[in-house]
């Protein structure tokens, strides 16, 4: 029978950044099973590798405040790449209402110790990106530390440095069911056979809610499409911007390898485990690009390149962190809500705390329990893209 101290479910960038920081604060016996052949093809190979600190609640303020750091240094840490790319994020409000909101939250962020955040004027957006069509533009916000990391590289450096200090892989192994002990954990059944284990980390992604009844626990936490269209080369937008995102109607895009990254979330997007790029998808995204980039009308697309995977949704957009209420043992790390790569490092850190420690103090783990649904403590985050 094999036994692990801790069985992490799901070998995405969460699972691996948890089993990263259970590896560095000495805990060795780490399993992390993966169901696929190859790590990366749930939502961190599709993502977009956004990581910002610009939120509005304090909790995920205080996530990136650990995250953003924990990127800029993980070259040098973990001895793997992330390409962290600190080229910023730019808000540009489009209203009063939007131009009060950015700046209330960047009275929070500046309160909680982020460093690099500003209101910028609409004459320095223009200035800067002449290329924006900019008269609806009032002002926006401007922080030089968020920006991009690749996401699946952060994976790999994650889980490389865990097994180079003792943790270990199972991939092409899935879950099926999990063991309860009493109140506990007993272990869990894969298609590799049965694991003995006390402590279980559902770190399954948009599959979250399937693993989680496995042990008797609803989870709050939806499958929910999301499509990226990349570009061809294309010189006429400099390279070195920001994600720039227009808040009139939510289209933002960055620079990837010689062209952009073109993302917008249709709000008539419905949940469910749909993976398919949906052709339409193109002139709705490419009319909104032109609309705020008059010059990327200029752009080509190869719709056999663009793609779709699924946020892990929750209906406080905020991530469901910690021990779940009744099952000894059973640690969530789930529903990240379109931030799951920039909140990875975090989590990784909370998780490890709460699973060797059984308290962290890099948040209030309390806010992010399973139980503040059923106790009526949502924490709304209106800061999504
Ligand atoms: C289009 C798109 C753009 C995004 N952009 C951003 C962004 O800019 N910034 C950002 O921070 N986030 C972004 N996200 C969200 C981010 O990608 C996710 O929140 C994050 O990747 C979640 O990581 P994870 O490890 O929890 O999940 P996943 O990467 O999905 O990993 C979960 C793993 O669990 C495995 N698994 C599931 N069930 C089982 C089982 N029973 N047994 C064994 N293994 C199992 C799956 O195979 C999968 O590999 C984006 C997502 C999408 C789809």
């Amino acid at each position: 029978m094999q036994t692990a101290e801790v069985v992490i479910i799901g070998g995405g960038i969460v699972g691996t950044s948890i089993a990263y920081h259970l590896a560095a604060a000495g805990c060795k016996d780490v399993l992390v099973i993966e169901r696929e052949t190859a790590q990366g093809k749930g939502s961190t190979g599709k993502s977009m590798g956004g990581v910002r600190a610009q939120f509005s609640t304090p909790v995920n303020i205080q996530m990136s405040l650990y995250s953003i750091p924990f990127y800029a240094a993980f070259d040098d840490r973990l001895g793997y790449p992330a390409e962290y790319r600190p080229q910023g994020y730019l808000f540009c409000a489009t209203s009063e209402k939007h131009l009060a909101y950015l700046r209330a939250n960047q009275e929070k962020q500046i309160a909680l110790g982020l460093k690099n955040v500003r209101m910028i004027s609409a004459d320095e957006i223009r200035s800067l990106f002449p290329q924006l069509r900019a008269d609806d533009i009032l002002g926006g916000s401007f922080c030089s530390t968020d920006g991009f990391v690749d996401p699946y590289s952060a994976m790999n450096g994650f889980m490389a440095w865990a097994s180079d200090h003792g943790a270990k892989l199972w991939k092409n192994a899935q879950v099926t069911a999990i063991q309860r002990n009493g109140s506990g954990i007993g272990g869990v059944e894969t298609t590799k056979g049965p694991v003995s284990t006390r402590k279980v980390v559902n770190a399954a992604g948009a599959w979250a809610a399937d693993v989680a009844r496995m042990a008797g626990v609803d989870l709050p936490v939806e499958p929910l499409r999301r499509m990226l269209v990349p570009t061809e080369p294309f010189d006429q937008f400099p390279h070195t911007a920001p994600m720039i995102i227009d808040m009139s109607n939510g289209f933002h895009f960055r620079p990837e390898s010689r062209g952009f990254l073109l993302a917008w979330n249709d709000p008539e997007e419905t949940p469910g485990f749909k993976t398919d790029f949906e052709p339409s998808f193109i002139e709705k995204i490419l009319t909104r690009a032109a609309d705020r980039v008059p010059v990327f009308e200029n752009l080509a697309v190869n719709p056999k390149r663009a793609w779709a995977g699924l946020y892990e949704m929750t209906p406080d957009h905020h991530p469901i962190l910690g021990e779940a209420p009744n099952v000894r043992g059973f640690f969530l790390a789930n529903g990240f809500s379109g931030h799951g790569v920039m909140h990875a490092p975090a989590t990784g850190k909370i998780l490890s705390d709460l699973i060797l420690r059984e308290k962290t103090d890099l948040i209030d783990a309390s806010l992010l329990n399973l139980a503040r649904f059923a106790e009526g403590r949502m924490i709304e985050e209106t800061a999504v893209l």
